[in-house]
């Protein structure tokens, strides 16, 4: 290789991977549920209210996988402790499977009066699931709509990606009843729901 070859490599590698892949749109043939707690370790999401982001986003994505596996799927957790993954990794593990989808777990972040869930995507083929996992999840909390974000978990994934913002923790009520162990079974419950409902057929 010439010089500017090897110069030039790292740079077209680094921007390949930053690429936004074609998604492939599993939504009903996947086998493996990408489950991806928020935040972890150093970095705590939102901490207002006496909440921490990061650990009832862990807690919601355990009760989750518990869910999904009892129904049959295969789940890869991109975290199941208190540990800081970068957003690129959580992607990876995502792009890593195969006939997957994605579901990021989060809480939210806004005004002391903003509640109620949201569910974002990026791709167009994940819109449909996002709307699907909210509309369930209004079954037991308040829907604050499905927005298009631009979000590197979402933007980065080969597989109809997600991200649920599951309620507000800036809003002391709504932090009170994220941080419920029963209110979380719930989440969980209405967004293993949403999942094997888009799924279809047995498998
Ligand atoms: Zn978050």
């Amino acid at each position: 290789m010439n010089k500017t070859i090897h110069l030039l490599l790292p740079l077209v590698l680094f921007v390949a991977g930053c690429a936004t892949p074609t998604v492939h749109n599993t939504l009903h043939t996947f086998t493996t549920v990408v489950v991806d707690p928020g935040h972890g370790g150093k970095d705590s999401g939102v901490f207002k209210n006496r909440v921490a982001e990061k650990i009832v986003a862990l807690d919601t994505a355990q009760r989750l996988a518990g869910k999904l596996r009892a129904a049959g799927f295969r789940v890869v957790m991109t975290r199941d402790s208190d540990r800081f993954i970068e957003l690129n990794d959580r992607a990876a593990i995502s792009n890593k499977q195969r006939n997957a989808v994605f579901v990021s777990v989060h809480f939210n972040d806004g005004s002391r009066r903003a509640h109620g869930a949201q569910v974002y995507w990026h791709s167009n083929v994940s819109q449909e699931f996002a709307q699907r996992i909210e509309n369930k999840l209004g079954e037991v909390t308040m829907k604050d709509g499905v927005p298009h974000a631009n979000f590197r978990v979402l933007r980065l994934n080969q597989y109809p990606a997600v991200l649920v913002e599951c309620g507000f923790i800036s809003n002391r009520r709504e932090a009170r009843r994220c941080a419920d162990t029963k209110f979380r079974e719930q989440l969980a419950q209405k967004i293993a729901e949403g999942i094997i409902e888009e799924r279809g057929a047995r498998f």
